[in-house]
């Protein structure tokens, strides 16, 4: 008797294991449009109640890897890796992180993706750089990667399509929230894409995904497994996202701060949590003691080879900075509104989604994935968790285009940060290394 859809869904609904047969016959389903959509939403909600084990999680991984295309990056001259962050804000370290480890003589081809809701997305940073082209085929990434390093461009369609279709279905079913779920969606494309080592920035706290370090631990666990089960090396790092990191939120200025970063200044909890992505990296790769990687790392940055790295990224993808003055070839919005402390004492806790909803309401992020963005507006933070303040003081600069979304934006911020009358302790940025 062959398989059929409600066989999946009772299976699953009394909570035991699917077969291999059960994931092929899904995966086909989803691709070839046999299962309908009121059954996968059943199969969905099922799963969200009852789980899958690592082995149901990485036989679903594996299939929807496969229902696309696969990048071959066998024809690099040396080994192949990646970082995958599951998503913050004021998160710019990929665009310093690939050329510094492509400096590490690591082959970085990146596939990145578009900011959603108050997440900010590596592709539309890159797209405030004028000319720079995020559509690359996966020929040419591979033939980018194998001249410059490195190269971050966008997934096309046809990576993991099934993972595309059912997250559709996820995020109207209410049933994005569910680590097996998560682990497959996030795998499939990251193996589809190719690298063989993958180390994860796993954000914890109120601008992520998860919310608490149990959590993040959960999920960076059935990543590492299901990526160890596809034969590749990987590790994560879980990071602190309860603030933004560095100091600016916004495309344009992500991308200046990047450049900072990239020639020696910039804020310190950006280029130190770089320095700890690349250093694992590199141990992933090589074995080294994260100390010896760490001092490469470190070297090559302050070396300014990174930023010139970063420049032939940059070149390779038809991007125009001007190499005298780069920052200057970025369009970034004017102050047009400060948000002041409104009484005096320490900066105790940020609604960090809430800050990136700011600059939604500035016309700097997406509610619907077809929506235009503004690239140039953005908001500085000034201060931090820990932070002493006086009444008055400036806690953020907004640039913006008009006093109306500014005074929005201001509201916001005004309800995201919260002083409190007693002293607090700075956060540490980095929580802890999962291998
Ligand atoms: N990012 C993904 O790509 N998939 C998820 O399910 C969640 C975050």
């Amino acid at each position: 008797m062959s398989l059929t859809p409600y066989d999946i869904i009772d299976t699953k609904k009394r909570g035991d294991e699917h077969t291999v047969d059960h994931m092929d016959r899904l995966v086909d389903g989803i691709m070839d449009g046999s299962i309908p959509d009121y059954q996968l939403a059943a199969w969905l909600m099922a799963v969200w109640f009852r789980g899958m084990t690592a082995e149901e999680t990485f036989v679903l991984t594996d299939r929807m890897r496969r229902s696309g295309q696969q990048v071959d990056v066998s024809q690099l001259p040396g080994p192949t890796a990646d970082k995958h962050s599951t998503g913050g804000v004021g998160d710019k370290i990929s665009l310093i992180l690939a050329p510094l480890a492509a400096e590490l003589d690591l082959f970085v081809p990146m596939l990145s993706g578009r900011g959603l809701g108050h997440t900010g997305g590596t592709l539309d940073k890159l797209a405030a750089i004028p000319g720079y082209r995020t559509d690359l085929s996966p020929n040419e990434m591979i033939a980018a990667v194998g001249k410059v390093g490195c190269a971050i461009t966008g997934q096309t369609h046809d990576i993991a399509p099934a993972d595309r279709k059912l997250y559709h279905l996820r995020d109207v079913t209410a049933t994005v929230d569910c680590v097996p779920l998560i682990v497959s969606s996030i795998m499939s494309k990251k193996l589809a894409a190719g690298p063989e080592h993958l180390v994860i920035d796993l954000k914890c706290g109120s601008g992520a995904f998860m919310r608490n370090q149990d959590a993040a631990r959960e999920l960076a666990r059935g990543l590492i497994d299901t990526g160890t089960r596809a034969g590749r090396k990987v590790s994560a790092v879980v990071s602190d996202m309860d603030q933004p990191l560095g100091r600016w939120v916004g495309h344009a200025h992500e991308v200046e701060e990047s450049i900072d970063v990239l020639r020696g200044q910039g804020p310190s909890d950006t280029r130190e949590l770089t320095l700890v992505l690349v250093s694992e990296m590199v141990h992933l790769v090589t074995g080294e003691t994260h100390a010896a990687a760490r001092g490469r790392v470190e070297a090559a940055l302050d070396s300014g080879r990174a930023y010139e790295r970063f420049l032939a990224m940059v070149r390779e993808q038809g991007g125009r900075l001007d190499p005298n003055d780069p920052v200057a070839s970025l369009e970034r919005a004017g102050e047009v509104g400060v948000l002041k402390a409104a009484n005096s004492g320490w900066i105790t806790a940020m609604q960090t989604a809430e800050i990136g909803r700011s600059l939604v309401d500035l016309g700097g992020g997406r509610v619907q994935q077809d929506d235009v963005l503004d690239l140039g507006v953005g908001l500085a933070i000034d201060v931090a968790i820990g932070q002493p303040v006086q009444e008055g003081d400036v806690l953020v600069r907004i640039h913006g285009r008009d006093e109306r979304t500014a005074e929005l934006a201001r509201q916001r911020l005004q309800r995201a940060i919260s002083i409190g009358e007693s002293a607090c302790a700075a956060r540490d940025l980095v929580i802890e290394r999962i291998a």
